[in-house]
């Protein structure tokens, strides 16, 4: 008996985690719902992707593409008021995950190796403001409101006890929060539809690797794949359903969701089809454990470089990870030291010979052509 109780109170656990996993699609239905307008721009969204890669085989002219981030931390208790440095482990992992510098990739099953990939996108925390002003990208906010469900977005406005989003034109907005419930994430997939809700909101105890952050999302996953939403992927078993497409082809069809950290291969037979290499439980975009996921496969890559060059443009040419150009630059600049002189062959030289062109290099990157006339 006491066996059997044991069998339901972890289906029911599995159960629960099942709904909460990620609310992105339950998130995006709601939006449908309220908007005919994203309903239009979302059903377009597929064409207009294929079409844009179809256009530029080479994907984008802009190689790595760094994106600004803004995180909200909105608190009501101080174990909700994370500390800098759990924010910055977020940007750590999200910068590891999105480059496959992650130290886990060895756990990628060899079949695979060849098709994870690096999606060269990074991300910083804004150093400027979109008033221009110099900023932390960290915004914190107290609340009187003790949680904040995903229905209506109340975390993302002023007015509903939250913090209003930046410029989502010009920066990814993170709200970290009490979610309620056991909701870890969602995040707004995008079209050309201007989404108030854009953004990304998780739970304050599955942000970071650090500080608050709880297993099995202690890993800092949970903003890994809800950023994936927000930049056009699905998840693994398509769109509303089981063996549904996913829109990528380099990842295997798969029926449903995972859980927790499964054995390699998995479910081998699934979707009436024969693969021998079954799920691949490992990628961000199902929903297993932190500790077992390590990949982005080239397929999601391209639709989320994609996502970035249609419908979040902005993010390819800004400068908002850079500074203020400040005083404090400019006398940097003014304290140029010499680093080393080169001859015209490229030989490090200390004489200064007449006649004869030297290159001056700088501390500060610049280089000066001189001859000394004699
Ligand atoms: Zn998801």
């Amino acid at each position: 008996m006491k066996s059997i109780f044991t069998l339901l109170l972890v289906s029911l656990c599995l159960l629960s985690n099942a709904q909460n996993r990620c609310g992105t699609e339950a998130h995006t239905l709601e939006l449908i719902e309220k908007y005919p307008a994203y309903t239009i721009a979302r059903s377009k969204v597929n064409a207009q992707t294929n079409k844009w890669i179809e256009n530029y085989p080479s994907h984008s002219e802009k190689i790595i593409i760094t994106i600004p981030v803004v995180v909200h931390v909105v608190w009501n208790t101080n174990s909700e008021n994370i500390s800098d440095a759990q924010i910055f482990s977020q940007i750590e992992v999200l910068n590891n995950d999105f480059r496959r510098t992650n130290i886990d990739i060895i756990n990628t099953p060899t079949v695979w190796q060849g098709t994870a990939a690096d999606c060269e996108i990074e991300f910083c925390l804004a150093q400027t403001d979109q008033n221009g002003i110099a900023t932390t990208g960290i915004n914190r906010v107290q609340t009187t409101q003790t949680s904040f469900g995903m229905s209506g977005d109340p975390v993302m406005s002023v007015a509903s006890g939250g913090a209003d989003p930046w410029s989502q034109d010009d920066y990814l907005n993170i709200w970290v929060c009490d979610l309620g419930s056991s909701l870890l994430g969602y995040a707004s997939p995008p079209s050309n539809w201007t989404n108030p809700a854009d953004g990304v909101v998780i739970g304050y105890k599955y942000f970071g690797n650090t500080g608050t952050a709880q297993p099995p999302y202690h890993k800092g996953r949970t903003a890994t794949h809800e950023i994936g939403h927000w930049l056009n992927l699905e998840h693994l078993w398509g769109a509303w359903g089981s063996c549904g497409n996913d829109q990528v082809s380099d990842t295997p069809k798969q029926e449903i969701e995972n859980y927790s950290c499964p054995s390699f291969p998995l479910h081998p037979d699934a979707c009436s089809t024969t693969n021998a290499n079954g799920d691949m439980f490992m990628n961000y975009m199902d929903y297993t454990n932190d500790a077992c996921m390590n990949l982005f496969t080239t397929g999601q890559k391209t639709r989320m470089i994609s996502a970035i060059n249609q419908y979040r443009s902005n993010l390819l040419d800004h400068t908002l990870c850079e500074g203020v150009v400040s005083a404090i630059t400019e006398s940097i600049n003014q304290r140029k030291e010499l680093v080393k002189i080169i001859d015209v062959l490229g030989k490090t030289t200390s004489e200064r010979t007449a006649n004869t062109p030297l290159f001056y290099i700088y501390n500060n990157g610049t280089v000066e052509k001189q001859i000394i006339i004699e």
